[in-house]
């Protein structure tokens, strides 16, 4: 990694909130930027930008550490994210959450980790730890905390769950941000849900829901990761609802993160015709604002994290910069790997064939038609149906002629009894 104390880069400077490009030197001094000077020089053909914020991300979902997830991200002009660390929470409590950060701050990217809301997710989950609201209130203290992470419970929320008050008052008090995650959720019981103090939401998968959602004074941000795409539902409300609109991947799988980042949403939607700085606000500035990050702007006096880009089409990136130091240049990272220690508690054994199969008895059907979890490929949200099973040695067996799958949930923390039932839409054949 190159960082030098003092030096200067010029290009175009994309100035997003006045919506002006003009030829720039950006002056850097010991990771701030000391001084934006127009120039009437010439300038290398190359636009210099704040960096690209992904507003909400689990990096579990990466499979990679927070230091890997970096060094792969920095790459797409990515300096920051904003980070639940539930996955790992599920698994491990609060000792998992200590290692996301610990491991996020021996690397020059700017994470910010919330509190999880949620853990266990639902009741019905085998979890390997429970964070209570007096343990949320506790993670909340602490200064690099920025905020509580997706609310999922919103019957909780809507039916004055104590537990769940407590946790979002605990956030007001701090006056840190507390974030939605409420599918679907419409008319009277968004607008509660909203009035009890939740500021975003990046769970909309239609245009109608996210306007509902907007009318009563939430942030949208738009989703297009590995597990849900949300982006053609809703890309034209940017243009729309330029302060109020965020960009996110929620789960992005290590193939997709190579591939991408933040900059393909940004080429994809000015490829659409939308306004370039209404994008680059809601890649760039509102994250930072809404959630106030120690992310710069690119201000005078602001940490020198910024990008600097071909061309404003494509988005390819030429450079990345945190706190003054090039991270990425041309494709390559310049983060060297840190090693880390294995901190998780697993303890399962390999599934057999006796384990996926359902004995007759076991399973509810009536006249031959057992209930199947249908699944969307690009979304989150499942039907469920009834359908006619198939009967093998009196016990329902895999039929892939109609493609129902069975489909298995274990538990990974002692040896249980796995819950085995069906899902449709996969496709496997073999
Ligand atoms: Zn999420």
């Amino acid at each position: 990694m190159s960082t030098q104390h003092s030096f200067q880069v010029s290009g175009k400077l994309v100035d997003i909130r006045n919506k002006k490009i003009y030829p720039a030197c950006v002056w850097i001094e010991n990771g701030y930027i000391s001084r934006i000077e127009k120039t009437d020089e010439m300038v290398p053909d190359q636009f210099i930008l704040p960096g690209f914020i992904d507003s909400h991300v689990h990096i579990e979902s990466s499979m990679l550490i927070p230091s890997e997830f970096a060094r792969l991200a920095v790459i797409h002009g990515t300096v920051g994210t904003v980070s639940d660390p539930h996955e790992i929470a599920n698994v491990c409590g609060i000792a998992g959450v200590d290692f996301m950060i610990e491991n996020g701050k021996k690397v020059p990217f700017k994470f910010n980790f919330g509190a999880p809301s949620c853990v266990p997710a639902t009741r019905f989950e085998t979890a390997g730890a429970m964070i209570d609201s007096t343990a949320v209130t506790t993670l909340l203290e602490r200064p690099e905390i920025a905020y509580l992470s997706e609310m999922m419970n919103f019957p909780g929320v809507l039916n004055q769950d104590p537990e769940v008050m407590k946790k979002i008052a605990a956030a007001h008090r701090m006056r840190k941000p507390v974030d939605g995650h409420a599918p679907g959720l419409r008319g009277d019981a968004a607008k509660a849900y909203i009035e009890a103090g939740i500021s975003t939401d990046h769970e909309c998968f239609t245009i109608e829901e996210a306007i509902d959602k907007l009318q009563h004074g939430m942030k949208i941000i738009i989703r297009e990761g590995s597990a849900a795409r949300n982006f053609e539902a809703l890309i034209e409300l940017v243009d729309d609802h330029p302060n109020h609109t965020l960009f996110c991947s929620d789960d992005k799988h290590p193939d997709s993160l190579v591939a991408g980042h933040i900059n393909d949403l940004c080429a994809r939607a000015v490829a659409k015709g939308l306004d370039v700085f209404n994008v680059l606000k809601a890649a760039c500035i509102n994250p930072v604002l809404h959630y106030r990050l120690p992310i710069g702007l690119l201000n005078e006096h602001d940490p020198a994290d910024f990008i600097v880009v071909k061309d404003l089409t494509h988005f390819k990136v030429l450079e990345t910069y945190v706190d003054g130091i090039l991270v990425a240049k041309e494709g390559k990272t310049l983060i060297p790997s840190v090693p880390a220690t294995t901190i998780n508690q697993f303890d399962c054994a390999p599934v057999t064939v006796q384990d996926v199969s359902i004995q007759k008895d076991d399973y509810p059907s009536q006249h031959g038609l057992i209930p199947v979890i249908e699944a969307f490929d690009g979304q989150l949200i499942t039907n469920k149906l009834e359908l006619t099973g198939k009967l093998l040695n009196n016990a329902w067996v895999t039929d892939t002629v109609q493609d129902i799958l069975t489909i298995e949930v274990g538990n990974l923390y002692h040896q249980a009894t796995d819950t085995t039932c069906f899902i449709l839409h996969f496709g496997f054949k073999h």
